[in-house]
């Protein structure tokens, strides 16, 4: 797309003159630090940045973009790793102003604004007593997260962050704000709660909180490959043995001080007493290990320990798939091979991880795939590939490596075969991981978010289209996936 010009970045100065918003373009103070994402992979140059404070000024934004055709994105906690949050050219609406999170302790009810990111979540709710269902990473930002259905270590017990979301508060294209809840616009409501990102900037969102203990028990442990049976039998039996407030994520990563050789990672969670987590953990706490940091601790220090995975690369990718119970021991140990090979072949990826995340689906799956936008709900859970590296050249090779992994997963977990109206793909972490061949170069806009529509949101697909002709028809907000194409994968 064209740079934004001179003309119109005084035409949205003038259009914002009267409000609190900072508009700054490419001449300015500050301007390079305002790109800045999670990846450097995912950074793009903006034609203006307006750091917005209300919805009054993200109305007017959206308005003056929509009526010129101006593509604009918005930008939460900055962890897309594909540039759903950036734009070549365009204008980026940036939230970090828009951060408060209020607790209502009577009603266990938490209202945030749409620039938060967890760990303020966690923090304030802490102080009252209460939780609420995030991200896993309490670094990542509550807009983004939610809007994609959103899962946490409460998940378990409490559902999906969407699950436990009543309402919220959003900038269409037009410029109209809008409340959507189970009372109010609820066509909307069912619409942002699975696709929210193609459907407007949610200032405000509302969430229900539940009483939590004051502290959880959890942390990594390390162990050497040579405990890989034990740890997936382990797990095989996990989907039996847990009772909602357990989490186990395990998979692999380089080994510290040794960054060509791999080590098991598992990163413990459980929400309760500390006996009982010990004795649900009994068959990997009694391994021998490399290192074990298990302890007791409050949950927003639980949420935050993936943080250790924050600094490292300065570009980053993440890719996901699902899998079912039990693992073919065969293919984790092949999991385990490829990514092995990959820490040996490529230059400075050393923190690159590939995890299997387990955490109860009952709450998930129990409610109907088209209650909600979001179509990822069965009997199954995610995987991740977290890459790092440093090396621009690079890009490209990771994607596609990233691709062949979760294509891998996909044919081989059991999911397709389980899966019932879900999709077995969750479109906050990946895009297309099409079964169908890709005959052209594999970029991050194809494998990963600007995936292919029809996979993500399967049998809800049709009613998403049809709202999209109602609350953004010029589609403005297709950046994150482009809910009006229905495949990419040819
Ligand atoms: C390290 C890591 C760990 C993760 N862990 C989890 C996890 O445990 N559980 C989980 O569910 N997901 C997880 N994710 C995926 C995460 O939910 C997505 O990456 C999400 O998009 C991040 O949101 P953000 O606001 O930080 O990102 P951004 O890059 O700011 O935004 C991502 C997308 O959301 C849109 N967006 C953000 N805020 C708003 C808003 N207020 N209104 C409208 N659109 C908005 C952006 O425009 C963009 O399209 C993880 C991702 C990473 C990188």
């Amino acid at each position: 797309m064209p740079f934004l010009t001179y003309r119109r970045s005084i035409q949205l100065r003038q259009t914002l003159h009267d409000t609190q918003a900072t508009v700054v373009t490419p001449d300015e103070e500050g301007y390079p630090e305002l790109l800045s994402r999670w990846s450097q992979a995912s950074e793009r140059e903006a034609g203006a940045v307006v750091i917005v404070t209300s919805s009054h000024e993200i109305s007017l934004v959206a308005n003056f973009a929509t009526s010129y055709y101006i593509p604009f994105v918005v930008r939460g906690g900055g962890f897309s790793t594909t540039g759903a949050s950036s734009t070549h050219g365009g204008i980026v609406i940036d939230m970090s102003m828009m951060r408060d999170v209020v607790v209502d302790r009577a009603s266990q009810t938490v209202a945030v604004q749409g620039g938060a990111t967890w760990d303020a979540v966690d923090q304030a709710c802490a102080k009252e007593g209460l939780a609420v269902v995030g991200a896993t990473t309490s670094a990542v930002g509550v807009g983004g997260t939610t809007l994609g259905g959103g899962f946490g270590w409460l998940t378990g017990r409490h559902g999906l962050v969407i699950d436990n979301l009543i309402s919220v508060k959003i900038v269409l294209a037009d410029g109209q704000i809008k409340t959507a809840s189970n009372e109010e616009n609820q066509d909307l409501f069912w619409a942002i709660r699975g696709a929210g990102q193609g459907f407007g900037v949610v200032t405000e969102l509302v969430f229900r909180a539940h009483p939590q203990r004051p502290s959880v028990f959890g942390g990594f442990i390390y162990l050497q490959i040579g405990q890989l049976p034990a740890v997936v039998d382990f797990a095989n039996k996990f989907d039996a043995q847990a009772t909602g407030d357990e989490g186990l994520f395990f998979g692999f990563t380089s080994r510290p001080h040794d960054p060509l050789s791999t080590v098991i990672v598992a990163l413990l969670f459980y929400n309760g007493p500390l006996s009982a987590a010990e004795a649900f953990f009994a068959p990997l706490l009694t391994l021998e290990d490399i290192q074990n940091e298990t302890h007791e601790m409050p949950y927003p220090e639980m949420n935050a320990s993936l943080g250790r995975f924050r600094s490292l690369g300065t570009r980053k990718s993440i890719g996901g798939a699902t899998f079912a119970l039990p693992l073919d021991y065969r293919l984790v140990q092949e999991v385990h091979d490829d990514f092995a090979k990959f820490i040996r072949t490529y230059p400075r990826v050393e923190g690159s991880a590939v995890l299997f995340e387990l955490i109860p689906y009952t709450h998930v799956a129990q409610i109907p795939v088209d209650a909600t936008a979001y179509a990822n709900r069965g009997p199954y859970h995610n995987f991740l590939i977290f890459f790092c590296w440093y090396d621009q050249e690079l890009d490209m090779k990771m994607t596609s490596i990233k691709y062949a992994m979760t294509r891998r997963l996909r044919t081989r977990a059991g999911v397709l075969d389980i899966a019932g109206e879900g999709t077995g793909i969750y479109s906050n972490y990946s895009g297309t991981t099409s079964l169908k061949p890709i005959n052209k170069p594999i970029t991050d806009s194809i494998a990963g978010h600007e995936g292919d529509a029809k996979e993500l949101f399967g049998k809800n697909l049709p009613r998403l289209q049809e709202l999209k002709k109602i609350y953004d028809p010029k589609n403005m907000f297709q950046k994150w996936h482009n809910l009006l194409i229905p495949s990419t994968a040819h």
